[in-house]
């Protein structure tokens, strides 16, 4: 059975930038329904309740076609909240081999172009900073698409979904995803990229 993971802070910890009411729900009804709509999904499904939401998400085409959707809907919602909370932290300096590398690749443009992409997807997703053949790229993706499901390696993400950002910034996404920039836990970027370059 999938369980919903503990949060590695407390509800407020990330406020002003995203308030502890947004974060309860968003953890505790958000991604709990996530959780157990995968466990239903699965339910006569044995040999894929031992698999991760990581590996059903990466190999999505072996899905059977009957719960195919289920699960890239509940486990990419379940897959995406888990990395989404790890890499939120306040207080975390912008260094390190991935943020050199993403001078590198984007110079001084990374966050215009990483907040067009989340600005620019229509609707419900997320947009992404990911690894692709050892390069960084930005992307979106709509619903709870993972960037796994094309073969490409998430290092940072952004929720853009409204229950993300709403009782905050009501309909500013524009002011959620420039707050979003105040709490980037840097360190764990840096980990994402270095497990995605290996
Ligand atoms: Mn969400």
């Amino acid at each position: 059975m999938h369980t919903l993971p503990k949060l590695p802070y407390d509800y407020n910890a990330l406020e002003p930038f995203i308030d502890e009411q947004t974060m309860t729900i968003h953890h505790t009804k958000h991604h709990q329904a996530y959780v157990d709509k995968l466990n239903d999904a699965l339910k006569n499904y044995p040999e894929l309740q031992e698999k991760s939401a990581e590996e059903l998400i990466t190999h999505l085409n072996a899905i059977p076609a009957e719960i195919k959707t289920a699960v890239q809907n509940h486990g990419g919602g379940h897959l995406n909240h888990s990395f989404f909370w790890q890499i939120l932290k306040k207080d975390v300096a912008m260094e390190g081999e991935v943020v050199d590398a993403i001078t590198q690749t984007f110079g001084d443009k990374f966050k215009e172009q990483f907040s067009a992409a989340a600005m620019g997807r229509f609707g419900s997703g997320w947009a992404w900073l990911v690894v692709n053949n050892k390069k960084l790229e930005i992307m979106s993706t709509a619903n709870q698409d993972s960037p796994l499901s094309l073969s490409k390696t998430p290092v940072l993400g952004i929720d853009v979904w409204e229950h993300a950002y709403y009782l905050t910034y009501q309909s500013r996404r524009a002011d959620y995803i420039n707050a979003f920039f105040s709490v980037i836990n840097w360190e764990q970027v840096e980990k994402n990229y270095k497990n995605a370059m290996k």
